[in-house]
């Protein structure tokens, strides 16, 4: 008789606690669509645009013009005819549209959407660092900072690092930049032997190969995915290697039926939404033991969208100087 009584009392609990849920649920879907309406509203009052990273929050990616990786998202600032360029993504991405665009005005919905893989590449540092490679071509990938771009010679992303590295007489001394994991990569991709940065993705850096051995254990016939931020252990066990982009058209092309990604989890809102009838499991950050979110991505949310369309701020504001420098390294990255 207790049993029951306690039995009828916590089924009461979980049923309110679900009712009480799918109340927040609904009222939270009529604050999104009138934020939605709202930003549309300003979008085009203001003739702006929304440009999302694929690692950024379902309904920020819903909402925005592009969504794309951090190459398809630079090309997109550097052609759109807008006067405003939303960057729902992280600091230097905007920072790289300004430079791309320096008579728009960029916004980004949160300034301290920064990013780890940038910030552990200071440019001061780098500066002393490059004094003992006075011979070597500077090569940086994309996610840094706007000084750390001055200092370079190319520009790479994930998406065209290879190419361009391959592209480089096989006699140029290279200095690779901010990524460690992703410069080993490239010099076993391609048998240079590329100076590397000592910097890395926190995200990425901290995915294992025994976390995808677990889901494998599980889901024996799903293909593993990895993003070449990652280290070498866990690239070693994946069956394909590339950008978020890459990943993406590869599960389109590719007849398996599910995946295991080693990437920010972001990307499986675009998979599942391209590949409806697939599954995608992320691989979990093994030190929280939840999902592999970057929480600078996260930070983009639809009020902060909102806020920055209706006041015009934050905006990026960068040095004539500063851009002049910058953007030489970018257009040569354009031009391969
Ligand atoms: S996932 Fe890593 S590289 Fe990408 S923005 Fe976040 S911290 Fe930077």
């Amino acid at each position: 008789m207790r049993g029951a009584k306690v039995y009828f009392f916590l089924y009461e609990k979980i049923f309110l606690c679900k009712i009480l849920r799918n109340i927040l649920y609904k009222i939270f879907l009529i604050f999104a669509r009138m934020l939605i309406n709202q930003i549309s509203k300003l979008k085009k009052a203001k003739n702006a645009i929304i440009l999302a990273h694929y690692y950024t929050l379902p309904e920020v990616q819903d909402i925005a013009d592009f969504v794309g990786d951090s190459l398809v998202l630079s090309k997109q600032a550097a052609v759109t005819q807008a006067d405003i360029i939303l960057f729902a993504g992280v600091h230097f991405m905007a920072e790289t549209a300004k430079i791309l665009s320096p008579q728009k005005k960029i916004l980004i919905p949160d300034l301290n959407a920064g990013c780890s893989l940038a910030d552990s590449c200071p440019a001061e540092e780098l500066e002393k660092f490059l004094k003992n490679y006075p011979e070597h071509k500077v090569l940086s990938y994309i996610n840094c900072s706007a000084k750390v771009k001055t200092l370079s010679d190319i520009i790479v992303t994930s998406g065209n690092a290879l190419k361009i590295v391959n592209a480089l007489p096989k006699d140029e001394k290279i200095v690779f930049t901010p990524d460690r994991n992703l410069g080993a990569y490239i010099n076993k991709e391609t048998g240079r032997e590329m100076a590397l940065w000592n910097g890395a993705c926190h995200v990425h850096d901290q995915l294992t190969a025994e976390e995808i051995y677990k889901l494998k254990a599980t889901y024996p016939k799903a293909k593993v995915l990895a993003h070449p931020e990652c280290k070498a252990t866990v690239l070693e066990v994946a069956d394909f290697i590339g950008s978020t982009a890459a990943m993406l058209q590869f599960t389109k092309n590719d007849d398996a039926i599910a995946y295991i990604v080693a990437t920010e989890t972001g990307i499986l809102y675009e998979m599942q939404k391209q590949n409806p009838t697939k599954q995608f499991y992320v691989v979990n950050n093994p030190i929280t033991c939840s999902c592999n979110n970057c929480e600078y991505m996260k930070l983009n949310t639809l009020e902060k969208i909102y806020n920055a369309l209706q006041t015009e701020s934050p905006e990026i504001i960068l040095e004539d100087e500063l851009i002049k420098k910058a953007v030489y390294p970018i257009q040569k990255m354009f031009d391969y």
